[in-house]
């Protein structure tokens, strides 16, 4: 150290910390090689994982190779075929251009290089340890280039350590393998982890076949194809009705140039067009395709190119949101009845207790009666052995919903507003808790067992959390690659929108970090959350005396399983010193 503080960093330093912009995850060690994949004009990508990408990752392809000249440089830092200067940036079409990718993913890991630029040609070997060559011969191989990734991070123990859980791993290299599928139609593209494919994409798939493969049929079957096409712009893909949603933005998936990006002036420009249809907090899903001069973007914007900045935004703004919109009219005048959100009064029902729930149609819920007398705790009203008999209500309170959400009684010392959806959190909470423990939970055969075509994501979930689902009382049971069918639920819950209960569920999961044992807890406080009434749903009397009656028998009633309070109240001392009386 001596007189001085600063340091010169050894290049392998550097190198592992400009790694990091790169190579934040296994998942962004496959999209980098997929990428690499596409670029070199492949038409078949085979991609093989092992332990979510921590101990393997392996990209095949059948690309332009490289010679053994190319592929030794290929390994250094900010080398790249693609452009030359800044200025190539200007009209890059390729999805690589940083030059930076292999240099990174080598820095961190122990990578294997085969490749070979044609028949003609020998074909090369490397090794590459902490992104130094170790070992480099001549072997054969046909054209194309695999490069295998070992122990990722076995360098930068920081990082490892960091790993999150293999099925999380797993889920975000699903979801990025799953993005190639539907943006490069004419590549087959497979997913194998361990023994397992998970990801097939074959190369007479379409569009719509492979959206349906990455977002599942549940989704896929609800889509309606959208474009529009203006000299700048080409607009193409699908979009969802806005009857179905999802309750996050996960299934929106936009491409600039084949370039599969996040963007906000995408996803509100997308919201613009159905702003008014949907309800709060639910997002329609899309598929959507849009082409355009690269003079036009700035795709330099993001180390992993996730991003791209538009040079005029408002422009591209306005051409998604008006493409939707006149899809829509024009829909509507076919007389295919877009059915707005404000319409779909969602499932608090009652419906006799067959009722099925057919897959793929939200708007049957619409249909219960409000008449039933025994309303949606009848489940519960059975297991906790109460009886509508023993009047927690005295005649002269008086009780009504307000705004949709609140249930008031006013009773002679004041007033109790009880927030319903909370309320409802907090019986479910306490009688999934329950069930969790003393087994078997009163469940509800479905007369017309709910189909499931789950995304890839989705579907990691679900493997992983079956059983559980199971102890809560659902049951689901495998129906092929990625489809279930729900043979019965849970009583206490028979009357909602099955499938939109179990899709909400799986988002809330995939986005925790599950150990095995914080699985049934987050599956119950989720489980609770998304078969609870929702605010604006509306209650019939009945079903609001029941709820209030199934609170009070409830362990620790004032707040959800979130903490917020359930209920507030106004004494009439308090309106006395509020008039001043007092
Ligand atoms: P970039 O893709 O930004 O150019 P990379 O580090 O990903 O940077 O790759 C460096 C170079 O290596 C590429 O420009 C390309 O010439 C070559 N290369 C990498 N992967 C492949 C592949 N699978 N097939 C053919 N060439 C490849
Ligand atoms: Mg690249």
């Amino acid at each position: 150290m001596g007189d001085h503080k600063i340091n010169v960093l050894s290049e392998e330093t550097i190198g592992k910390i400009s790694a990091g912009e790169v190579v934040e995850r296994p998942a962004s060690v496959v999209k980098e090689l997929v990428e690499n994949a596409i670029d070199a004009g492949s038409d078949s990508i085979e991609i093989e994982i092992h332990a979510a990408g921590r101990s393997l990752i392996r990209v095949a392809d059948n690309g332009e190779g490289m010679t053994p000249e190319d592929a030794k440089i290929a390994c250094m830092r900010h080398t790249t075929s693609k452009i030359r200067d800044i200025n190539d940036l200007e009209h890059v079409y390729t999805l690589g251009f940083r030059g930076e990718a292999l240099s990174s993913i080598a820095a961190v890991s122990q990578m294997d290089l085969t490749s070979c630029a044609g028949s003609a040609e020998t074909g090369v070997y490397m090794y590459l340890e902490s992104g130094n060559v170790q070992k480099i011969r001549p072997v054969g191989r046909s054209r194309g280039t695999t490069v295998e990734v070992r122990n990722l991070f076995y360098n930068v123990p920081a990082r490892r350590k960091f790993l999150k859980k293999e099925s999380t791993e797993l889920a975000e290299i699903v979801n990025v393998v799953g993005r190639f599928i539907v943006s490069c139609p004419d590549i087959e593209i497979k997913l194998v982890h361990g023994e397992k494919r998970i990801l097939h994409a074959p190369k007479g798939m379409d569009l719509h076949g492979r959206i349906r493969l990455v977002l599942g049929g549940d989704i896929s079957d609800q889509m309606i194809d959208v474009s529009a096409n203006s000299e700048t712009y080409k607009l193409s893909g699908y979009i969802s009705r806005p009857s179905s949603t999802r309750k996050d933005k996960r299934a929106q998936l936009f491409f600039v140039n084949g370039r599969f990006i996040r963007s906000r002036v995408l996803g509100d420009a997308v919201y613009d067009a159905y702003r008014s249809m949907l309800e709060r907090g639910r997002y329609p899903f899309v598929a959507l395709f849009l082409k355009m001069s690269s003079s036009e973007i700035d795709v330099n914007v993001h180390p992993t190119k996730l991003q791209v900045k538009f040079g005029d935004e408002k422009t591209v703004r306005n051409v998604i949101t008006a493409a939707i919109k006149d899809r829509f009219e024009q829909i509507k005048r076919e007389e295919v009845v877009v059915q707005s959100a404000e319409l779909r009064v969602p499932g608090t029902g009652i419906g006799a207790p067959e009722s099925p729930v057919s897959p793929g149609s939200s708007e049957v819920q619409t249909e219960f009666s409000y008449e039933v007398p025994e309303g949606i705790f009848q489940g519960l009203r059975a297991e906790k052995g109460s009886s509508r008999g023993e009047k927690i209500f005295p005649e002269d309170e008086d009780i009504f919903q307000m705004a949709g959400c609140y249930i008031v009684q006013v009773k002679p010392g004041g007033i109790t507003v009880t927030d319903q959806h909370a309320a409802h959190e907090r019986v479910l909470y306490e009688f999934f808790s329950k069930a969790a423990e003393t087994g078997p939970v009163e469940t509800q055969n479905l007369l017309f067992p709910v189909r499931l075509d789950l995304s890839a994501d989705e579907s990691v979930i679900m493997e992983k959390t079956r059983e559980y689902f199971g102890t809560l009382g659902f049951q689901v049971e495998p129906f092929g690659t990625r489809t279930y069918v729900v043979q019965a639920v849970p009583a206490v819950i028979k009357d909602r929108d099955v499938q939109t209960v179990i899709h909400d569920i799986l988002t809330d999961l995939s986005s925790y970090d599950l150990s095995k044992i914080a699985i049934v807890e987050e599956l119950i406080k989720v489980s609770s959350c998304r078969a609870a009434v929702k605010a604006g749903d509306a209650l019939s009397k009945e079903e609001m005396i029941s709820l209030l009656d199934q609170l009070q028998r409830c362990a620790l009633p004032f707040t959800c399983p979130h903490g917020r309070p359930t209920m507030s109240e106004i004494t009439v001392d308090e309106l006395e010193k509020r008039f001043r009386r007092k």
